[in-house]
């Protein structure tokens, strides 16, 4: 990165001219400009997974028990309501190895979720 370049090359020349006491500080500078690095490199991480979370969120429907996302014209899903509610992820469900089932006249799907091992209809 040009920056710690530009540093490294004055703390060269201040080395070479016994500036001691401001090589040091150079090398300061360019430990703490590192720090600095690093913290807003963690920042933008977080912000990018907090867009994530609040794009997720706005997009995210509660229908027939299970979470649905709105895509544009079309809906993805359906996600698995326990494991977004408690561990804040989007699970696919399949469709449960009773498949469709009927009940008071009524179709309805089960779904599974493979990872929390919970059926929703
Ligand atoms: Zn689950």
């Amino acid at each position: 990165m040009a920056i710690f370049d530009e540093l490294k090359s004055v703390a060269g020349v201040l080395q070479e001219a016994g500036k001691i006491p401001q090589y040091q500080q150079i090398l300061e500078v360019q430990e703490k400009l590192l720090e600095m690095m690093n913290h807003i490199f963690a920042l933008e991480n977080e912000n990018r997974e907090l867009k994530q979370q609040i794009k997720t969120k706005e997009a995210l429907v509660f229908e027939g028990n299970v979470y649905w996302m709105n895509d544009g014209d079309k809906k993805n899903g359906p996600f698995c309501k326990v494991c977004h509610e408690k561990e804040n992820k989007m699970i696919t469900l399949d469709i449960g190895s009773f498949g469709l089932g009927t009940s008071r006249n009524q179709t309805y799907y089960r779904y599974h979720c493979l990872v929390c091992k919970n059926y929703f209809k």
